[in-house]
């Protein structure tokens, strides 16, 4: 296939990206340019918390589109060196290349690899990988190309990324209380507007304390971001996980009927009740009290969330590890 010219392609992805956009809208726009610029079957984009801990957010185009790439500890693989080192990498070929880390989730086959680190402020945020299933396909060209690319974007994902990193928890990378009132407040007034429901499920977990006191708070402090990670295994790509403080959760979920919310309440609490929390420490059993509430008679968010708190307080009461849905009246 003819790839189209590389300035029209930078010069259409700079003008989208010169308006605002989500984080994960200038990821894609990017992994997308980057299928039309490079020999590439796949790319992704992670980007990273500040110290690189973490990966905050990533997308990724071509083969295995839907899915989200997997996450790389410090100096793990190429993605990994490349965000230690900020240099760029190309790998020939994997099967033969120490570097590589192959992954049996990935979904797809990489034999050709190059990788690009995104700069901004003097460090990096982000690292741009595009790969290809045959050995040999890229050249010191498109290695440059990549990182000309990754110049052209850094810019607004990092303005992208530091609105995120603004409304993210800093221990669960979940959302924080801050865009939980923001948020809540627009599906509200979307759901006047439009009449369509949606739904809210607080999640509390279970003698918390004890786990402190057993384990430490580190390890306790480990066992939240578990949490956080089962609950978005387990949901879709428009609900959002928020910290509304210490260990209480709050999923709410865009154009959700109670049954469907009850459904995904469900399936979290017996989740999280059917596989401890894997630790430093061992694994840590864990449990979780639901309350769930739907929004409805044109009620404040203040009022739903209220209504969700009283069903939880009823799982607590009656023995938690439960999940409990609020009537109208609560
Ligand atoms: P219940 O089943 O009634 O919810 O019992 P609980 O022990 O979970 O209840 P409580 O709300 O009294 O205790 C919450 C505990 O969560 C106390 C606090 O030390 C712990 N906690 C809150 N924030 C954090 C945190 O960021 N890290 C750690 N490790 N623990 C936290
Ligand atoms: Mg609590
Ligand atoms: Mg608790």
């Amino acid at each position: 296939m003819q790839r189209p010219d590389p300035l029209e392609t930078l010069l259409g992805l700079t003008r989208l990206l010169s308006t605002e956009r989500s984080l994960e809208e200038a990821l894609l726009a990017t992994t997308d340019a980057a299928m039309l610029l490079l020999p590439c079957d796949h790319a992704s984009l992670r980007t990273y918390d500040d110290d690189r801990r973490m990966l905050l957010s990533s997308a990724r185009s071509g083969l295995a589109r839907d899915k989200s790439p997997s996450s790389f500890r410090k100096g793990e693989g190429v993605v990994g060196i490349v965000a230690d080192s900020g240099r760029a990498a190309l790998v020939a070929d994997a099967q033969t290349d120490a570097r590589f880390v192959q992954r049996p989730d990935a979904g797809f086959d990489v034999r050709s690899l190059v990788a690009v680190p995104l700069f901004a402020g003097g460090s990096v945020v982000g690292v741009l990988s595009a790969s290809h299933r045959d050995p040999d396909v890229f050249s010191a060209r498109d290695r440059d190309m990549a990182q000309l690319l990754a110049n052209c974007t850094a810019p607004a994902i990092e303005t992208a990324r530091l609105a995120r990193l603004a409304v993210t928890d800093d221990l669960t990378r979940a959302y924080n209380y801050r865009y939980h009132h923001t948020r809540l407040a627009e599906e509200v007034s979307r759901a006047r507007r439009y009449g369509d429901r949606f739904s809210l499920l607080l999640m509390d977990l279970d003698h918390f304390k004890h786990v402190n006191d057993r384990w430490g708070h580190q390890v306790g402090d480990e066992v939240l971001r578990g949490f956080v990670d089962r609950v978005r295994d387990e949901v879709r790509d428009p609900d959002v996980v928020i910290r509304r403080g210490g260990e209480e959760f709050v999923l709410l979920m865009p154009a959700t009927e109670e049954t469907d919310a009850a459904n995904v309440a469900e399936r979290i609490r017996a989740r999280v009740a059917g596989t401890p929390i894997d630790t430093e420490a061992g694994d840590v059993p864990l449990t979780v009290s639901i309350g769930v509430a739907t929004w409805g008679a044109e009620e404040s968010g203040a009022a739903l969330e209220a209504r969700a708190d009283a069903a939880l307080y009823r799982a607590k009461a009656a023995g938690r590890d439960r999940v409990e849905v609020a009537g109208p009246e609560e």
